[in-house]
């Protein structure tokens, strides 16, 4: 299985050779999409990404760093679609949110006629599994970087098993702690995100941890700032620590 990085950047103002925060789960032909920062559709088609491949797309939250490229994925999806004469190879795609006003307001966007060709479905994000299939399980933990309200947790983060690895997703967090039952439970893979917190911070609390990789994303200014050094900083704690770029491919 591969991960694709598609945008590695906060919410900052823009910054040459990165867009903001998108990455996908590639596993089995299959592409399990998380957040849809601006342009992600676009590096990955330019990238030879087959956006007719993506069955789900998990948004954390509706902040647009994580959103602003929502509706141009959907549309360039359904640009290869019609160009192509070919749907999307797993039926129906379906985004996952907490919040139904994303998934709307992107359609609204499109316009009515983009629903012509292929459909979409709306899953409204709690805790628990989201998705299950024969090789992929995605289960999602509210975090406090967004406030709740009567309406529900605004934020998640999330734990997705694919044939016996586990990778965990923070999208934005309040506090790392919020991720603690997950990290020291043991993970293949950490998809950690800087934005609001420290990188060398962050392996000192999990450097006994049973972590394969950690991979910062969602950089900040800070880290974008001072990128080589403070990776060799995070290496002398960490050995096993990447700060993603827009583009990156791993291999698990
Ligand atoms: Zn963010
Ligand atoms: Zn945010």
């Amino acid at each position: 299985m591969k991960i694709h990085i598609f945008g590695s950047c906060s919410g900052t103002e823009p910054f040459p050779d990165r867009h903001q925060t998108a990455w996908a789960l590639d596993h089995m032909d299959r592409l399990y999409w998380f957040d849809a920062g601006e342009g992600c559709g676009y590096t990955a088609h330019t990238a030879g990404v087959d956006l007719l491949s993506v069955s789900d797309i998990f948004i954390s939250h509706s902040h647009l760093d994580h959103t602003g490229g929502l509706p141009h994925l959907l549309w360039t999806i359904r640009k290869l679609n019609s160009r192509l004469k070919k749907l999307p190879k797993y039926g129906d795609i379906t985004v996952y949110s907490p919040q139904e006003d994303v998934y709307r307001g992107a359609l609204l966007l499109l316009g009515n006629r983009y629903q012509s060709t292929y459909r979409t479905n709306f899953v409204k994000e709690t805790d628990g599994i989201l998705l299950k299939n024969d090789h992929v399980t995605v289960t999602a933990q509210h975090n406090l970087h967004m406030k709740p309200t009567e309406e529900g947790y605004r934020s998640f983060s999330y734990l997705i098993e694919a044939d016996g690895k586990k990778l965990v997703y923070s999208g934005d967090v309040a506090s790392p702690e919020e991720l603690d039952p997950w990290v020291s439970a043991g993970c293949d893979a950490l998809l950690m995100e800087t934005g609001h917190h420290s990188p060398t911070e962050i392996c000192e609390r999990w450097k006994d941890q049973r972590i394969g990789h950690l991979f910062f994303l969602h950089h900040g200014r800070a880290i974008l700032s001072n990128f080589d050094a403070l990776l060799k900083e995070c290496r002398k704690i960490l050995p096993n620590v990447t700060f993603c770029n827009d583009g990156d491919v791993f291999e698990l």
